[in-house]
């Protein structure tokens, strides 16, 4: 960590009279266009599409006296002097390319959020990577609210930032989720304290190398000022802590699911404990919560549990509050859900797990699993996966357009594993894909939805795969 170098945050912004250029229409840049517009801005949203839609969502913008223009998202607007780009929007697009020429500056959503501050506004509890963003994020709003803190969980999750900062509820501490496009595009982001849970390879179309998608996840570090958490198993995370330039007294504080070292927290016979925000480190221990109190008690959740109890601490928040806090959680659908249990087999939906990273930790959390997988790849290779996962599995059902290459990684890792190719890409897919599961499964098995993949060859997202997962098998039922 570089310290000493103290930030001293964003210098106001003064929109008065701006040209701003929205770039896409759609959840973020609509109501970052109104508030621009209410700034005094002079506002032009460019959109790639020209549909009925976003034709409608122009309709209401121009009534307020914003320039819409539909059907070329490349092209600067002449006189420009500010980007505000959705997130998604990649770096390598011509409307990019040609700001960086003319030098104009681009925000992400994050950043005019950040911004749009007022001087007494919330601190931000920060946290991203690969997996687990979602989880957390709740995980630290329960144990928040187990504190009596006014705070909700914002940012790449529901509420947007805008929505939270320019609101008109009050916060004491917000916990934020972000994307790494989110911090790629938020280039003066400062906040209170930050978690990067976990590094894999992802979204790196997007990015343009694992370097490139790192180094955006390693921006929520910078100016932090009170803790950098990482994850003591996941060395890249720790590197990013090393890298960043924070506040005069920051900490890097690692969490782990084995025992806590000083300035850590971890896992000790069952119980969750912290040795970072604890007087005496060398020494002392706070127990916070058991494995017991975190659903689901899966080997990753931990860590996701350790991560939030690590922010929430940093904040100030008593070890009470952490138990309750985890006591209240409730995880969202499709993750790691229970569905049924069945003549002694569970089902479980982690439609969810739409990366290889994702369903390992899955695959990891069970003895023996029949894996219902495939569906859109996304540029992953399934080797490391199926290797490190192959003595758990009892059998496979494969669905999806990429299923070759699953298939393909079983064969070479475990040839001994019965494999159902379904060669099927409709939506109807999934019944067969249960049905099948249900054969293969004795007593004892997890039935496991966790397809490594993005769901839109088959259905609409993964909240609709899982859907049809819990409805096929409530047929099994029937
Ligand atoms: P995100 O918001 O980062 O997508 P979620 O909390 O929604 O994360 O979880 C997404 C999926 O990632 C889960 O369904 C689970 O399979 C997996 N997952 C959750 N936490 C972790 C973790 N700490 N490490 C690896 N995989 C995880």
């Amino acid at each position: 960590m570089g310290s000493g170098k103290v930030t001293t945050g964003s210098a106001p912004f003064d929109f008065q009279g701006k040209h701003v250029t929205v770039a896409g229409l759609g959840v973020s840049g609509i109501p970052a266009a109104e508030a621009l517009h209410a700034r005094g801005a002079i506002v032009t949203v460019v959109d790639d599409g020209d549909d009925a839609r976003a034709r409608e969502q122009a309709e209401c913008l121009r009534a307020l006296g914003i320039t819409v223009r539909l059907g070329d998202g490349a092209t600067l607007p002449e006189g420009t002097e500010l980007i505000v780009t959705a997130p998604g929007w990649a770096p390598g697009k011509p409307l990019f390319q040609a700001a960086g020429q003319a030098g104009v500056p681009v925000w992400g959503d994050v950043e005019l959020a950040w911004r749009l501050r007022g001087p007494d506004a919330a601190p931000w509890l920060a946290v991203t990577g690969t997996n687990g963003k979602t989880t957390t994020v709740q995980m630290l709003a329960a144990i928040l609210k187990a504190a009596g803190l006014r705070t909700a969980a914002v940012g790449n999750i529901g509420v947007s930032l805008l929505d939270a900062v320019l609101g008109e509820e009050t916060y004491d501490v917000l916990a934020v989720e972000l994307s790494s496009y989110q911090l790629h595009w938020a280039p003066s982001l400062r906040a209170h304290s930050a978690a990067v849970l976990n590094l894999a390879p992802d979204h790196l179309d997007w990015h343009g190398s694992m370097a490139a998608y790192a180094a955006d996840k390693g921006r929520v570090y910078e100016g932090n000022q009170v803790a950098c958490v990482y994850n003591v198993a996941d060395r890249a995370t720790e590197d990013l802590v090393r890298e960043a330039d924070v506040e005069e007294g920051c900490r890097a504080v690692g969490f782990t699911l084995g025992t806590p070292g000083p300035s850590q927290l971890g896992v000790v016979d069952g119980i969750l404990v912290d040795r970072a925000f604890v007087e005496n480190r060398q020494k002392n221990a706070q127990e916070l919560a058991e494995v017991s109190d975190v659903r689901p008690p899966a080997p990753h959740n931990i860590a996701n549990a350790l991560a939030a109890a690590a922010l929430a601490r940093a904040f100030g928040v008593p070890a009470q509050a952490v138990r309750d806090g985890l006591r209240a959680f409730r995880p969202d659908a499709h993750r790691i859900e229970h569905v049924a249990d069945i003549d002694g087999v569970a089902y479980v939906d982690d439609s969810k797990a739409t990366n290889t990273h994702a369903a390992q930790a899955s695959l990891a959390a069970y003895e023996s699993i029949v894996w219902i997988a495939g569906g859109l790849a996304k540029g992953a290779t399934f080797d490391e996966l199926v290797a490190a996962s192959a003595k758990h599995l009892r059998a496979v059902v494969l669905i999806g357009a990429d299923r070759a290459l699953i298939r393909e990684a079983l064969a070479r890792h475990a040839p001994e594993v019965p494999v159902v190719d379904l060669d099927r890409t409709d939506t109807g897919a999934m019944l067969q894909a249960v049905t099948e599961a249900k054969r293969l499964a004795v007593a004892g098995d997890t039935v496991l939805l966790a397809p490594a993949c993005a769901s839109m060859d088959m259905f609409t997202n993964y909240n609709q795969r899982g859907d049809a997962f819990a409805t096929a098998v409530g047929e099994l039922r029937a």
